[in-house]
């Protein structure tokens, strides 16, 4: 069984990630999704909240949701993964997922990072875009699952 880990910080996670995952899913038998802390985020939504809002959105049985917070390859090394899947969404993604593919590569030979081209539509898509968006009153219905769109308002407008 070819299993393949979707990192990431999913804070909160948009169609742009989903498109990834499921398009991962289509390629490997089994996806992992994993929510990763990240020192350099601030992130709206604790590692908790941010698997229950994938949670909400993913319902395909090969897919499942886990979180880690020690090094991805350890972690691609207990699961038996052979795959990263990341998304690639412009050149200013490409210098920093390079050099992850390439730091893990040397840290555990056996992983291999394979990149996704972003959709077209989701080139501009980040959380932090719609945090922001959603900060300022603005519509962001079409960048989110339907199903935690109403999570993403509250949380971003301070009601919670
Ligand atoms: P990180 O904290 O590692 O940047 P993110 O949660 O922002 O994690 O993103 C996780 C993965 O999803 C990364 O591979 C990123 O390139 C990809 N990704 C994020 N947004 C999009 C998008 N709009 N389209 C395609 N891939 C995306």
């Amino acid at each position: 069984m070819k299993i393949a880990i979707c990192p990431g910080s999913f804070d909160p996670v948009t169609l742009g990630h989903l498109d990834i995952i499921e398009r991962a899913a289509g390629l490997f038998d089994r996806v992992v999704v994993l929510v990763m802390s990240n020192s350099a985020k601030n992130c709206a939504f604790s590692i908790d909240e941010r698997i229950d809002l994938l949670k909400k959105c993913i319902k395909n049985p090969n897919i499942e949701i886990d979180t880690y917070s020690g090094l991805l390859v350890d972690y691609a090394k207990q699961k038996g993964a052979v795959a990263i899947v990341k998304g690639l969404r412009a050149v200013s993604d490409f210098d920093y997922e390079f050099q992850q593919a390439l730091i893990n590569k040397s840290l555990y030979p056996k992983i291999e990072t394979v990149f996704l081209a972003a959709n077209s539509d989701n080139m501009f898509l980040s959380s932090s875009m719609v945090k922001e968006v959603c900060r300022l009153d603005g519509d962001i219905s079409p960048f989110v699952p339907k199903e935690i769109l109403n999570d993403i308002i509250k949380r971003c407008k301070g009601d919670i």
